[in-house]
Parts: structure tokens; C-alpha cells; sequence
């Protein structure tokens, strides 16, 4: 690919991640590539070829199952240069078409941190270093390309970007780097809420959403994807959805780590529990009954959040089926065990339950009962059921007002 580029006639480098990667010993999540040549050029050379991208325009060339992405060099832009159609900035300096071709200096000065402007070449066999990133690797410092206010509000999502290269590498912010991120937090308020939500994405489901979420919140950077959680956490420091978020994410973290997988609804749906809780309460304190007050308070808390990040309708709908199904567990009689186990999303909402039950302890039988439950045969499943209907839980249970019990409400007092 890099030949096929050399023997077009022009240069070609490997860059960014994959040569830090490989310098640190990891592995490289994906290869980029970037040459001299224009998109166009590039698509004349292969047939694979698609090209795509606004902000930035890319090829993407398709090996197999692999693709690979070829930039073309960007070159320095002048803000609001009339002549310039191709590169425009916003009246923050946020960069929001950036076509500007150049060389490989230039290239490299465009780049987010130093680390990540690391060029290797087969023309030379070698790795060309235009901003100091060899050092910084060495010194497993993050920093910026120029100077870290204009880089950041250029582009603020680099915060988040600082952020998820410090956890992910072990390194540590260059106090310059760090210094504006204060300051310049709210510029995220700009990002479009799709964009925020990829960031969402690849900071939570890396392997390292504990230690980004404890960096974000450091950096007062979380609240710009999850504003009620955030205020929930600030003004109860000590309190159970601390304790449960920082749980979950330990959690996730284990669980991507170990090669298995996490729906983003399931992060979703326990973000923005206590969030939910909340208005909940809120409306049944208004005189709202239980049943409207839950639906309200998913449709409130989910389109309050979705002016932050867009979390596609899917994920949506599996964070609700999660959140409902946390208001039937306890309703076992008859048949509705065995339905409710058939339902989307039991295994998820089932493994929140068990979550939840461990900064609830009034949960941790019905945690206890589900799990058993989970593990038998029809036969042995009917009789748990019977059990529970010789001590009359069932009929117990069925008092309205107990429809959706507010566990968070009714355990603050332990945990405060
Ligand atoms: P990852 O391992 O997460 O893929 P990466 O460094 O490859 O890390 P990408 O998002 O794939 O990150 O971006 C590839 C390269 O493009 C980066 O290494 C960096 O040089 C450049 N880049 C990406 N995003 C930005 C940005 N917002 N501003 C400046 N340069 C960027
Ligand atoms: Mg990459």
C-alpha cells in the first residue's frame, strides 16, 4: 500500500497512533497512512477505494476485512481568510472544514500531541519526529503541538483526547496541556452531540472507563456528556450513585478487558439512574401516579441528556427496557418470573439489579433469588416460584403505590 503509493510517485508515511503504539510496545488498533497525494490521486492508484469524510477529507482503501485510512498532508489555514474556501473556523476558532493541503512539517504541526506526530517512511526505514514526540514518549508526557489554548479551541474535543491518551498510554498531561482544560471545559458545550457521543464511546468502552471517568470528572469535562449525573455526584460526593457508577465502570472495565462485550444501553441505563430516580420522585412528590411518573421522568432524563450526546434511539430503547425491568423484578407470581426472563434486555437488566443490590442491601435477596433463578431447569425454576408464593410475596407485592419503589430514596439515609 505504501509502495503502491511510492511507485505512483509520491511520498508516503505511516502515522499517529500505530507509531506510538508500536514504540511503546502495544499494539496498533489501526494503521494510518499519509501521503502527498490528493483524494482524488489516491482513488485513481486503487480500486478499493472509497473516499469520504467532511471535516476531513479521507480515502478509506478496503483490504479484506481491514481498512486502511489514507489522508492527504494538511497544510497551515488562515481563519477567516476570504480567498481560503476550503478551511473555516468558527468565532470560538473551532475548526470546522479543515482541506488545506501541505507538507509534512505542516502535517505534523496540525496534528494534536506530539506523541501522535510520530511519521515513519519506506523510503528511509525510518521515523520522522517534527514535533519532539520521541522525547515525549520516552518522557510519557502528553503535550500539545503549539500553543494548548488556540489547539483547543481549534478542536476541544483534544480535551477528552488528552484525557483517554494519559489513561490509556500511562502518561501524564504536560502541565501547559493541562492548564487551559479548566478554562476552555464549556467550549465541549460546541461539539455536536453525535461526535460527543463516539468520544463517549471510545472513553468508556477502551478497558480504561474507570480511570477516564475519575480524569474527566477531575478535569470538570464529564458533565458536558452527562450534566444531571454530574450534579447528582457534586452535590453528594459520599453518596450510593458514586458508588454504583464508579462500581459499574470497575465493572465494564473488567469485562471489556476479559474480550466480552457491553451495550452501550447498559452504561446508559445505569448513568442515568439516579438521575431518573430523581425526577422520578420529583413528579410522584407532584402528585403524579407511579406509573406516569416513571415514564415522564425516562422521557424527561433521556431527551434532557440527548442535547449532550446523541445516543442513538437503539440504546435508548434498551436503556428503558433495562429501567423497566427494574420495577418487575420483585413481581414473580405465577407466570411473570418466567415472562419477564424471556424479555430484551433481561440478562442486562438482571446484572444491574445485582449492581444496584450492592449499594442497596434491601435489593440483595431479590439479587440473590433472580440469579438462582437464572441457573435452573423449568422444573426447579416453578417451584422457586411456588416457594415465593406459599410466604405470599406475591400478593404482597401487588399493592399499587409499590409499583416503582424508590430504592435510592429509601437507602440515602444509610449512605449519607
Ligand atoms: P487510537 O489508538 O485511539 O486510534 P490514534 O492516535 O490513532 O489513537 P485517531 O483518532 O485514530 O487516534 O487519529 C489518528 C491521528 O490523527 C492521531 O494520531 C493524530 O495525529 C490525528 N488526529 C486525530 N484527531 C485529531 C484532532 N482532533 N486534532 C488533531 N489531530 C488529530
Ligand atoms: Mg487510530
Amino acid at each position: 500500500m505504501l509502495y503502491r503509493l511510492k511507485d505512483g510517485g509520491y511520498d508516503a508515511y505511516l502515522v499517529g497512533g500505530c507509531i506510538r503504539d508500536v514504540l511503546l510496545g502495544l499494539e496498533p488498533k489501526d494503521f494510518d497512512v499519509v501521503t502527498n497525494a490528493t483524494p482524488e490521486q489516491i482513488k485513481k492508484l486503487f480500486r478499493n477505494c472509497r473516499l469520504i469524510g467532511r471535516r476531513f477529507r479521507l480515502a478509506h482503501i478496503v483490504f479484506g476485512r481491514e481498512i486502511i485510512e489514507v489522508a492527504t498532508m494538511r497544510g497551515h489555514h488562515e481563519a477567516n481568510d476570504s480567498k481560503n474556501q476550503i478551511s473555516q473556523s468558527s468565532d470560538q476558532g473551532q475548526l470546522l472544514r479543515d482541506n488545506v493541503y501541505g507538507t509534512i512539517d505542516e502535517d505534523a504541526e496540525r496534528r494534536d500531541f506530539s506523541i501522535n506526530a510520530l511519521y515513519y517512511s519506506i523510503n528511509d526505514y525510518s521515523i520522522h519526529d517534527f514535533a519532539g514526540g520521541m522525547d515525549a514518549i520516552a518522557a510519557r508526557r502528553i503535550e500539545l503541538i503549539g500553543d494548548p489554548e488556540t489547539r483547543y479551541r481549534e478542536d476541544p474535543v483534544r480535551m477528552l483526547r488528552a484525557v483517554r491518551f494519559a489513561t490509556k498510554l500511562d502518561m501524564t498531561i504536560a502541565p501547559a496541556t493541562e492548564k487551559p482544560i479548566a478554562k476552555l471545559a464549556s467550549l465541549l458545550g460546541n461539539i455536536p452531540p453525535a461526535r460527543l457521543f463516539e468520544e463517549m464511546l471510545k472513553l468508556l468502552l477502551n478497558g480504561k472507563a474507570h480511570a477516564n471517568f475519575e480524569l474527566l470528572r477531575h478535569y470538570g469535562l464529564f458533565r458536558y456528556f452527562f450534566p444531571a449525573l454530574d450534579d447528582l455526584l457534586t452535590k453528594n460526593p459520599q453518596g450510593i450513585a458514586l458508588q454504583l457508577v464508579n462500581q459499574m465502570f470497575i465493572n465494564t472495565d473488567k469485562r471489556i478487558n476479559s474480550g466480552k462485550k457491553i451495550t452501550p444501553a447498559y452504561l446508559v441505563a445505569a448513568l442515568l439512574w439516579y438521575p431518573l430516580q430523581e425526577k422520578y420522585q420529583r413528579l410522584v412528590d407532584q402528585g403524579e401516579s407511579p406509573f406516569d411518573a416513571f415514564n415522564k421522568a425516562m422521557n424527561l432524563i433521556l431527551s434532557e441528556n440527548a442535547a449532550h450526546v446523541a445516543i442513538p434511539k437503539r440504546f435508548t430503547l434498551g436503556a428503558r427496557d433495562i429501567w423497566h425491568i427494574q420495577s418487575r423484578f420483585d413481581k414473580r407470581g405465577g407466570q411473570r418470573a418466567y415472562r419477564l426472563s424471556q424479555q430484551p434486555r433481561f440478562r442486562a437488566a438482571k446484572d444491574f439489579l445485582c449492581l444496584r443490590s450492592q449499594f442497596e442491601p434491601e435489593l440483595a435477596e431479590l439479587a440473590t433469588w433472580w440469579n438462582q433463578y437464572v441457573e435452573q431447569d423449568a422444573t426447579k425454576q416453578k417451584e422457586m416460584v411456588a416457594n415465593l408464593n406459599g410466604q405470599g410475596e406475591y400478593k404482597k407485592r401487588r399493592k399499587p403505590r409499590k409499583r416503582y419503589p424508590n430504592k435510592n430514596k429509601q437507602s440515602k439515609p444509610n449512605n449519607e
